[in-house]
């Protein structure tokens, strides 16, 4: 080709051109340029929105705020700028009466939190009467309830109730027929090596320190009571293994007197989700319990709270959509 020809060939457009007109590097850097251009062009006529590949599948980041209009960059510079591959992700177009439909559209419509609204009571009256209605939706949920342990009398109850520590009712009455069986009597216990009684209670976990505890509970309670239970609270607590809780559930289970509120570990999360009490310690919480509930209703309260419990306000998942209380309930992690 000589100089008029070559001279014409670049004066053409590029792609006109035959490939012999192009010197090597320039004809590559044209080649780029206008496809990167016819690019740019591209995706700014379709209005989409380009993002870096590390960026994408992140939601979040694609959603524009209906009053703020987002940057612009031109997408060309982007590519320069990092040479990276880019993907790009479109965005519904917004009719401009129809920004909230679309902000509608953006949100996920799963996993809906629905708060149910319950009135909290304002004053002492109000406070009281709630209280009252507590006490009242109780009674009709659970109008029968008493102590699970199976006993025939006050000492057998307190053994049961100390078995009962970390352990099912259920496992403890499969344990104890045959533990009474076997000592039918107080000074049957006393006489009994706490090693070998700790073999009869295995299952029931805890099985050393349990043993010792009924072991010195029957020396105590032969040499010191006679062979029998104590009826007051105090004399209760010298009994070795006899804490509160245990204590409330012997008396007023077995002899019926309301020494105080057995604060079992039901009894502390409902209290507190019922904004019965707002402490932790299980003797503040009873103290609080014994405040607001009337003494003639400690011992079935108790029975009451560690049924429902079992039945339906568990600690993970209560079935509040069952649950009669309901209506007065405004626990944090109530489920409606
Ligand atoms: S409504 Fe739910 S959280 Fe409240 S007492 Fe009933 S089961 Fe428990």
């Amino acid at each position: 080709m000589d100089r008029e020809n070559q001279r014409r060939e670049e004066s053409r457009p590029i792609a006109q051109q035959t490939p012999q007109a192009l010197p090597r590097e320039r004809g590559r850097a044209e080649m780029k340029r206008e496809v990167e251009q016819v690019v740019a062009q591209r995706i700014a006529a379709a209005d989409l929105l380009v993002q870096p590949e590390g960026e994408v599948g992140q939601g979040a980041c694609l959603a524009r705020s209906p009053d703020v209009e987002p940057t612009v960059r031109r997408p060309e510079d982007r590519i320069g700028e990092n040479a990276i591959i880019i993907k790009v992700k479109t965005r519904p177009q917004r009719s401009s009466k129809g920004s909230q439909r679309g902000a509608e559209q953006k949100k996920p419509l799963t996993h809906v939190q629905v708060r149910a609204y319950v009135k909290r009571p304002k004053n002492a009256a109000e406070r009281k009467a709630r209280i009252a209605e507590i006490l009242r939706i109780l009674d009709e949920m659970y109008p029968a309830a008493t102590c699970a342990l199976r006993h025939d009398n006050p000492w057998q109850l307190l053994v049961a109730t100390i078995l009962s520590a970390q352990c099912t009712d259920k496992r403890v009455n499969e344990v104890t027929p045959g533990l009474f069986a076997k000592y039918p009597t107080p000074e049957d216990f006393a006489a009994v090596r706490p090693e070998v009684l700790a073999n009869d209670i295995r299952s029931t976990g805890f099985f050393n320190n349990k043993a010792k505890s009924i072991v010195g509970a029957a020396k105590k309670v032969v040499n010191e009571f006679h062979g029998e239970i104590p009826r007051t609270i105090e004399e209760m607590l010298t009994i070795p293994g006899a804490a509160r809780k245990t204590a409330n559930v012997v008396l007023g289970t077995a002899y019926g007197i309301a020494s105080g509120v057995v604060v079992d570990t039901h009894v502390q999360r409902i209290s507190r989700r019922l904004d019965l009490t707002k402490e932790k310690d299980p003797v503040k919480i009873e103290r609080d319990l014994m405040k607001i509930i009337p003494q003639d209703r400690w011992i079935r309260f108790s029975h009451q709270i560690i049924l429902h419990g079992r039945a339906l306000c568990q600690a993970r998942a209560p079935e509040c959509n069952e649950c009669q209380l309901n209506p007065v309930c405004y626990a944090k992690d109530k489920r409606v």
